[in-house]
């Protein structure tokens, strides 16, 4: 059976997630608090809630427990991402796949529970470093 993820937050990061999983014909449900972004997002995957994720209640109302993979993409609001992703795993979410903004937020997700922490700018930069590292040597 494939996969369900749901990706919670749809800022550039969550949206590309969400949208790069729904052209490989993966079933995707994105909640986001902003009625504007959920509109967006609606035209993008198969399912879209305008939720506040750290309402327990409404992340269970949605099943969310059912799902293999949940990828939390809440940058800014470091409290709202810390929350959401206790309750996640609390509800019992195998996988669970959470953007972090610097290295302390990184750790305290850790700590809750996060199985990934991911640091999108400082990753890219990572490959586009070795990207030019390794093409400079094939130029020579
Ligand atoms: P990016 O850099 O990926 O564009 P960001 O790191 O600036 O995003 P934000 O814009 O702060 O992150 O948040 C991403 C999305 O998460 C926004 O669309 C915002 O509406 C949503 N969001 C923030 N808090 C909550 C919440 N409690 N419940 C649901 N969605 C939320």
């Amino acid at each position: 059976m494939k996969k369900q993820f749901a990706v919670i937050g749809l800022g550039r990061f969550g949206f590309s997630v969400a949208k790069t999983l729904a052209d490989f014909d993966f079933e995707v449900l994105a909640i986001d608090s902003n009625e504007q972004r959920t509109q967006e997002a609606s035209n993008v995957v198969t399912h879209v809630v305008q939720a506040d994720s750290t309402d327990e209640e409404a992340l269970r109302a949605l099943g969310l427990r059912n799902f293999d993979v949940v990828v939390v993409a809440i940058g800014q609001d470091i409290q709202a991402s810390i929350l959401t992703t206790i309750i996640v795993k609390e509800i019992g979410v195998p996988k669970v796949v959470v953007k972090a903004q610097n290295e302390l937020h990184g750790k305290v997700l850790k700590k809750v529970g996060a199985d990934k922490v991911i640091y999108p700018e400082r990753d890219m930069g990572m490959r586009v470093a070795h990207h030019l590292v390794s093409s400079n040597i094939i130029d020579y």
